[in-house]
């Protein structure tokens, strides 16, 4: 079975990020979404609540699972039997982390990279920026999956 990982925080999951999920989807037989269990970035959902908005957002395709991984991803895959990595990248800004990353996967372990070019329309995309622009008002309903935009109203409120 070819199986890929599509690896993030997803804190929280963007169109950006479904549209690659989507895209990775078609080209292989099973497309493990992993969340991170890393507590240390700064964030704005727990585990459980990215996990869950996730598997809402992702349920329309057959082949995606939404799984979860804490530590290294080469020993994800080595555990999940998943061959390939797949990263989306929105600029130039992305490629030199991703690039090191790639590398250095590839050496720890021998997992391929697959990189898919950012739709247009996301390129600019991050939920960094999502969480900064709903945080002050702004209206971010067009760039997130409705459950995700509703969860983001309900957090934003709770905290100002
Ligand atoms: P972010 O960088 O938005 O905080 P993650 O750590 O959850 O997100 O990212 C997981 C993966 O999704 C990374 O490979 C990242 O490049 C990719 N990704 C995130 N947003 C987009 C987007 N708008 N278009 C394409 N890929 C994206």
């Amino acid at each position: 079975m070819r199986r890929a990982v599509c690896p993030g925080s997803f804190d929280p999951v963007t169109l950006g990020h479904l549209d690659i999920i989507g895209r990775a989807s078609l080209l292989y037989d099973e497309l493990v979404v992993a969340v991170g269990m890393n507590p240390s970035k700064n964030r704005l959902f727990s585990f459980q609540e990215r996990t869950e908005l996730l598997r809402e957002a992702t349920a329309v395709y057959d082949n995606v699972v939404v799984d979860s991984f804490d530590g290294l991803i080469v020993e994800f895959c080595r555990q999940r039997e998943v061959q390939v990595i797949v990263k989306g990248l929105r600029a130039i800004s992305d490629f030199d982390y991703e690039l090191q990353m790639a590398q250095m996967n590839h050496g720890l372990a021998g997992v391929e990279t697959m990189f898919m070019t950012t739709n247009p329309l996301y390129s600019f995309l991050s939920s960094s920026l999502v969480k900064e622009v709903a945080t002050y008002g702004g209206d971010v309903s067009g760039l997130v999956p409705d459950a995700v935009h509703r969860r983001l109203l309900e957090r934003v409120r709770a905290t100002s």
